[in-house]
């Protein structure tokens, strides 16, 4: 296109993702050495994952059974033969000198993900599904000199980490159905929540148990064929994927407003500059010489094993909205808030599942586990805690502020509502004769509210019921005390 042409044009930005998730497996895909993170470097390897001579895969059937479990809550067609093919290509984290990987054969097909970007559902196609084994880890080092670790060019030398050479990777491509940097940054959170939802993986970008490589191109708006695409690798949350993918965006617009073509390639998106810089032309297929993997058999899923997945598979996350919006009646937002994650929901269940403890948890919870960095459910507090705390105040055995001080203590140290009620003294004083003496005494110093209360305004009570809430630190039980200072105002009882 020329600049001419170009300068008149609205463009329209199209983005499909690959999401890769390792599996939540004890083992890894081909062999049994362990699944972990963080253990010491290559503590985690026997022959067949290092790729010595004379050894043979054998597949890992729980990692088969995650992907079909993904594959089947995204609405996939699972294939009842599937095959492995080797990736060849050289690069000094990967012993083999191939990657294990699923080509033209996937075990899952043709799926889709709704999730909700503000109150609009938006919904992405998913291409496939396949299985394939992760690479080792390259560490470059730069002795002395923290400022250039991390990039090869710049580092005096490289240590390679096999510990993940052969731990179990969905990858999950989806059709380029994504219109906008958020849009993809929403569709990767909803990936993302629904693979924890399932306990496929554990899914942290930060530990790089969720990866992301973002397609990105444009075209004129109401085209229908595709523009030249870019691949961004290296970002590392979600946030980044939004900025990588906006930065990309403008710059592919300023070089076809030039009159320009965008180059296909791959570029890497560099988080401290805020930009994306071009690491490699693009690679094809045959680049990889694909061929099926001559160590393992056709993977043949029959009937039986596909049933028996189907019945471990738990309500998903969608229904469970769908549910609770009927019962007790949360709003769209609140339901779909309420199920991002399973021990959520399910900590909304075990704690009663009514409207109030809907707004506690959003409320309350949600604040202490903002300001304690964990989810919701991971605090101290028990689900029954939680309704033993509505309980009391609904009592009114605590107040409302007291309720709120007690679910913080719970949270963040555990321990009995009732009995914590009594430590930290935060039982209500409803009783007359415990608030007769206090009432007194707020009269006698107030004379002037007194004196206009009587006169008829009905505004002046509200002073004194202040004065006394601050005189019981805010334990007096605010009907009561109104009604004793009432009474006691118009008997005439300060003096
Ligand atoms: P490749 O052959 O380069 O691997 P694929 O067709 O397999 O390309 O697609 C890889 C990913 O890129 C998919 O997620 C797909 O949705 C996305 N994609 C393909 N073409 C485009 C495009 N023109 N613009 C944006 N994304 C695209
Ligand atoms: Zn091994
Ligand atoms: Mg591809």
């Amino acid at each position: 296109m020329s600049a001419t042409e170009a300068a008149g044009l609205v463009f329209e930005t199209v983005i499909g993702l690959e999401v890769h998730a390792e599996l939540a497996t004890r083992t890894k895909l081909f062999c049994g050495c362990p699944n972990r993170y963080g253990a010491p470097p290559n503590s985690a390897v026997c022959p067949v994952c290092l790729g010595l001579p004379g050894v043979l895969p054998v597949p890992n059937r729980r990692a088969v059974e995650l992907l079909i479990l993904a594959g089947r809550a995204l609405g996939c067609e699972i294939a009842r033969l599937s095959k492995f093919d080797r990736k060849n290509y050289f690069y000094p984290d990967m012993p083999k000198n191939f990657q294990t990987s699923q080509y033209d054969m996937p075990l899952a097909e043709h799926g889709a993900l709704e999730f909700e970007v503000g109150s609009r559902v938006h919904r992405v196609r998913i291409h496939r599904i396949h299985l394939e084994e992760d690479a080792g880890k390259s560490v470059h080092v730069a002795e002395g000199r923290q400022d250039v670790a991390g990039r090869l060019g710049d580092s005096d030398y490289t240590l390679v980490d096999y510990n993940r050479a052969g731990v179990p990777l969905l990858e999950i491509v989806s059709e380029p159905d994504l219109r906008a940097p958020e849009e993809a940054a929403a569709y990767l959170e909803a990936l993302r929540d629904l693979l924890r939802w399932l306990e496929v993986s554990d899914c942290k970008m930060e530990e790089g148990s969720l990866r992301c490589d973002a397609n990105v191109s444009l075209r004129a708006r109401g085209s229908l064929e595709l523009g030249t695409k870019v691949e961004i690798k290296n970002m590392n949350s979600f946030r980044s994927v939004s900025s990588a993918l906006a930065f990309e965006v403008v710059r592919q617009r300023e070089v076809l407003e030039r009159g320009d073509r965008v180059v296909q390639e791959t570029r890497t998106w560099d988080e401290e500059r805020g930009v994306t810089v071009s690491m490699r032309g693009k690679e094809h297929a045959h680049d990889y010489r694909y061929f099926p993997e001559p160590d393992l058999a056709v993977l043949v899923v029959d009937r039986q094993w596909l049933d028996q997945v189907d019945a471990s598979i738990p309500e998903l996350p969608a229904a469970r909205a769908r549910r609770y919006r009927q019962d007790p009646g949360l709003t769209p937002a609140q339901a779909s808030w309420m199920t991002s994650s399973r021990s959520q929901a399910d900590f909304f269940e075990a704690a009663g599942g009514t409207l109030e403890v809907a707004t506690w948890m959003a409320n309350e919870l949600s604040r202490l586990a903002r300001e304690s960095g964990i989810d919701l459910a991971q605090g101290r507090l028990r689900p029954q805690a939680l309704a033993e705390v509505l309980a009391l105040v609904n009592r009114g055995t605590i107040s409302n502020k007291g309720g709120r001080e007690l679910l913080e203590h719970l949270f963040r140290e555990g321990g009995e509502p009732a009995e914590l009620v009594e430590r930290l003294g935060l039982a209500q004083i409803s009783g007359e004769d415990a608030l007769q003496e206090e009432v007194l005494a707020v009269l006698q110093d107030h004379p002037q509210a007194v004196e206009e209360f009587r006169s008829g305004k009905d505004k002046a009570l509200n002073v004194l019921v202040g004065q006394l809430m601050k005189r019981t630190r805010g334990r007096a039980n605010p009907q009561v005390a109104r009604r004793l200072l009432a009474q006691a105002a118009l008997r005439g009882e300060e003096g």
